[in-house]
C-alpha cells in the first residue's frame, strides 16, 4: 500500500510539473500576442484542444468528460494568464468583501478570481449582500464579490437591486461549480433529521432532495458555511446543513449525502464589483452589462435589441425584472459581448440610449474564458466579431483624425436627429410628450398637511395630472422660507397618493437625488441649477423622469446641452420646462420666451412644457400665457396654485386661487389642440 501511495504522489507532482510547463509556454505565447492586435481568446482553437484531449482520454480509457472538465479549467487559467499580461497586473493585495463566512461559495469564488488575476486578498465576510456592498461603497474594501445568478435557482434579486440603486461597477466575473452536500454532527439516518439549515439559495437549489425528507424542516440561514458552523456548535444530531464538502470538513461534520442539487451542473456566476469602472484591453474577450428601460410602445424592446445585434454584439443574457414603484412595468438586465473601450460598442451604446428611456452601463469586464457547458434555458453564444475586423478596427482607431473643426452643436443624444419620433415619458398613468398635454399643478412650496392635501384634491378634481410642491426651496435670500425638507416630501407624497396623482418636487443637491428618486415621481432641477453639472450627472444615473428648467440667463443651446448631461448618463426621461428668462423688461418677473417652445420642438425630440407662473410672476397673467403655451405647441404646463395665495410662504403673487385654476382648466379644454388632448381634459373637468 505504502509504495502504491508513493507512486501516486509521484504522478500527482508530475501533473503539477506539467501544468507549470504548460504555463511557461503560455507565457511565451502571451509575449507574442502582446505585439499584435489579435484577441487572446480563440474559440476555434479551444474547441480543437478540447476535442483532441477528450479523444486521447477515451483511447486511454479515461473519462472524456473528466478530461474536458480539467482542460476547460486549464484553458480558462491560461486566458486569465494572458489577460494579466495585457493588463500589466503586477500582483499585490486587494481588500475583498463577500457575503457569508469562510468556505462559503462566495469566499471560494473570490479566491478563484484573485488567483486568476495574480492578486492576494484580505478577505472579509459580511452578513448580507447589502452589508458587503456597503463596505465597498464606504471605502473599506477594494472589491466585492457577489453572486448574481445560479444555473438552478436563477437570478439573485437582491444583488440586481444593489446594482440598480448604488454607484457600483462590474469589473469582473467568476463562475463556481456548486457542489452541495448534506452534513451533520454524526453519521445518522436521513429519516432522523428534523431540521436542515442553509442559505435560501442552497435550499432552493436542493428543493427536490429536501422534498424526499418529509420529517426535516428546511430552515433558512444567512450563509451556507455558517449553517455548517451552527450545526457543529449545536451538536444536535437531528440537525443538518447544506453547504460545500469543504465547509463540512472545516467544521468537522460528517457528510451524509453528496451531489444533492436538483441539477447536476449547478453553477453560480459571481460579479466582481468596484466603486470605479475598469478599462479592458481590446484584445481581451470582454462582456458589458447594462440596465435598460424601454419605452411603452409595442416594439420598443425589439428596437433596442436590434441596436445591439445590428452592430454585431452578441447577447449572452437578457432578463426582465419588475420596475420598482411601477406595477406591471419592466426593466431589463442585458449582458453582451462587447467592450465600451471599443468605438463600435460605444457607438452602439449611444444609439441604444436614443432608443431607450433609461440605460445604466454597469461596466465592461473580461469574460470568463469559457461559457459553462450548455445548460437549461441558455443559448450558446456565437464567436465574437471576426479577428480580421478587430485588427482593422484597431488600426482605424489609431489612425482616426481629430475632427477638423469643433462641432457647433454641443449635444447629440437630445438632438432631434438622434431619434425617430418624439420622446414620450410615462409618469404614473399619464404620458408626457407626443400628442398629450399634461398639467402639473400645486403650491410653490409644501407648507402643511392641510394646505397640500386640499390643493391635491382640488387640482385633481379639475383635471391636473401631476401634483407639484417644493420641499427644498432655492430662495434668493437665506432669510426666506427654505421649505420643509424631507418631512415636506412625506406630506406631498401622502397628498398625491390620496388624490391619485404622481408628484414632482425639486432636488437641489447631489446627495438628495437617490433618496428622492425612491419616492418622487419626477425630479425637478430648478432654473438656478440648470448648469449644476454634478447634479445633472447624478439625476442622469437614476431611473426617474427629470424636469429640467431653463436657466435664468441661458440660451436654448445651453439648455439642451444641460439636458445632454442627464441623457448621456443613461436617463433619457428628460422633460424641458420654459420658465421665463431675465431681460431688461421689468413689467413681469421674467420674460416668458414662448418662441423657445417652437425652437426646442424643432431641435430636440424631448418634451417641453411651460411654467407661466414663474414666467410672469403675477397671477393675472398666468392664464393668458398658459393658453398661448398650448397654442405654441408645448406638451404641458407647470402651474402654481394655493388655497390662500396671499398667505403663501413663497411666490404668493404668482399663485392662482382655486377659482382661477378651475377657470384656467375650463379655458384650456376649449383651445384647439390635438383632439385626444381636448377630450381628455374636458372629460376630467
Ligand atoms: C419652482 O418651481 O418653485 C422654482 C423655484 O422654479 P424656478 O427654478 O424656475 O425658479
Ligand atoms: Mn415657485
Amino acid at each position: 500500500m505504502a509504495s502504491l501511495r508513493e507512486g501516486l504522489d509521484e504522478v500527482d507532482i508530475g501533473i503539477v510539473r506539467l501544468i507549470a510547463r504548460r504555463r511557461g509556454l503560455i507565457d511565451a505565447i502571451a509575449q507574442v500576442k502582446e505585439q499584435g492586435t489579435a484577441r487572446i481568446q480563440d474559440p476555434g482553437r479551444e474547441q480543437e484542444v478540447l476535442d483532441r484531449v477528450s479523444a486521447a482520454a477515451s483511447e486511454l480509457g479515461v473519462s472524456a468528460s473528466l478530461a474536458r472538465t480539467i482542460f476547460r479549467e486549464l484553458i480558462s487559467d491560461s486566458v486569465a494568464q494572458q489577460a494579466r499580461h495585457l493588463n500589466g497586473d503586477a500582483g499585490g493585495r486587494a481588500r475583498v468583501v463577500f457575503q457569508g463566512a469562510e468556505h462559503s461559495y462566495s469566499h471560494a469564488a473570490a479566491q478563484k478570481y484573485l488567483a486568476s488575476r495574480g492578486l492576494r486578498g484580505d478577505m472579509t465576510g459580511h452578513r448580507t449582500f447589502r452589508d458587503a456592498a456597503g463596505a465597498l461603497l464606504a471605502g473599506d474594501a477594494d472589491l466585492a464579490v457577489l453572486p448574481i445568478e445560479n444555473t438552478t435557482a436563477g437570478s439573485i434579486n437582491e444583488v440586481y437591486a444593489l446594482l440598480r440603486e448604488q454607484p457600483l461597477y462590474i469589473i469582473g466575473e467568476e463562475t463556481w461549480k456548486v457542489d452541495h452536500c448534506l452534513a451533520a454532527a454524526a453519521e445518522v439516518p436521513l429519516s432522523s433529521l428534523s431540521k436542515i439549515l442553509s442559505h435560501p439559495q442552497g435550499l432552493e437549489q436542493c428543493s427536490q432532495f429536501l422534498q424526499s425528507l418529509p420529517n426535516a424542516m428546511p430552515t433558512t440561514y444567512f450563509d451556507t458555511a455558517g449553517a455548517m458552523q451552527a450545526v457543529a456548535a449545536s451538536a444536535d444530531p437531528t440537525v443538518a446543513a447544506i453547504a460545500s464538502p469543504e465547509a463540512a470538513a472545516m467544521h468537522g461534520l460528517v457528510v451524509l449525502r453528496r451531489g444533492i442539487a436538483d441539477i447536476d451542473d449547478n453553477y453560480t456566476r459571481f460579479v466582481v464589483l468596484s466603486g470605479t469602472p475598469a478599462t479592458v484591453d481590446l484584445r481581451i474577450p470582454c462582456k458589458t452589462s447594462l440596465i435598460l428601460v424601454t419605452g411603452h410602445e409595442e416594439g420598443d424592446l425589439l428596437r433596442c435589441l436590434e441596436v445591439l445585434s445590428g452592430s454585431g454584439h452578441s447577447m449572452t443574457k437578457l432578463e426582465s425584472r419588475p420596475r420598482p414603484g411601477r406595477p406591471w412595468e419592466y426593466m431589463f438586465f442585458v449582458d453582451f459581448e462587447g467592450n465600451t473601450a471599443d468605438p463600435r460598442t460605444a457607438a452602439a451604446l449611444d444609439e441604444l440610449r436614443s432608443a431607450a428611456l433609461f440605460v445604466k452601463v454597469l461596466g465592461s469586464y473580461p469574460a470568463k474564458a469559457l461559457k459553462a457547458p450548455a445548460r437549461p434555458g441558455e443559448v450558446q453564444s456565437q464567436p465574437g466579431p471576426a479577428e480580421q475586423d478587430r485588427a482593422e478596427m484597431l488600426e482605424a482607431v489609431a489612425a482616426a483624425p481629430r475632427p477638423a473643426a469643433p462641432r457647433s452643436r454641443q449635444y447629440k443624444l437630445v438632438d432631434r436627429a438622434a431619434r425617430e419620433g418624439d420622446t414620450v415619458i410615462r409618469v404614473g398613468d399619464v404620458l408626457v410628450g407626443g400628442d398629450g398635454f399634461v398639467v402639473m399643478a400645486g403650491p410653490c412650496s409644501v407648507e402643511s398637511h392641510e394646505q397640500i392635501d386640499a390643493t391635491a384634491r382640488f387640482v385633481r378634481e379639475h383635471g391636473a395630472h401631476v401634483l407639484r410642491g417644493g420641499v427644498f426651496k432655492p430662495r434668493t435670500s437665506p432669510y426666506s422660507f427654505q421649505g420643509l425638507g424631507w418631512e415636506g416630501l412625506d406630506l406631498l407624497l401622502a397628498a398625491g397618493r390620496s388624490a391619485g396623482l404622481p408628484v414632482i418636487t425639486e432636488v437641489m443637491a447631489v446627495d438628495q437625488v437617490r433618496r428622492m428618486a425612491e419616492t418622487a415621481d419626477i425630479l425637478q432641477v430648478g432654473a438656478r441649477n440648470m448648469q449644476n453639472f454634478d447634479l445633472l450627472r447624478e439625476v442622469g444615473k437614476v431611473d426617474r423622469p427629470v424636469l429640467l428648467k431653463r436657466g435664468l440667463s441661458s440660451t436654448v443651446e445651453e439648455w439642451l446641452a444641460a439636458a445632454e448631461y442627464v441623457v448621456a448618463q443613461g436617463n433619457q426621461q428628460v422633460i424641458l420646462c420654459e420658465r421665463g428668462i431675465r431681460t431688461f423688461e421689468s413689467a413681469t418677473r421674467n420674460t416668458l420666451d414662448l418662441s423657445a417652445v417652437a425652437v426646442v420642438r424643432e431641435r430636440s425630440h424631448l418634451p417641453v412644457i411651460v411654467d407661466p407662473s414663474h414666467g410672469t410672476g403675477q397671477r393675472r397673467y398666468v392664464a393668458p400665457m398658459a393658453w398661448a403655451a398650448r397654442a405654441a405647441g408645448a406638451h404641458g404646463l407647470l402651474i402654481e396654485v394655493h388655497p390662500d395665495p396671499d398667505k403663501a410662504l413663497s411666490d404668493a403673487d404668482q399663485s392662482l386661487t382655486f377659482g382661477q385654476f378651475a377657470e384656467l382648466m375650463r379655458g384650456l379644454a376649449a383651445i384647439p389642440g390635438s383632439p385626444a388632448t381636448a377630450a381628455q381634459l374636458s372629460a376630467r373637468t
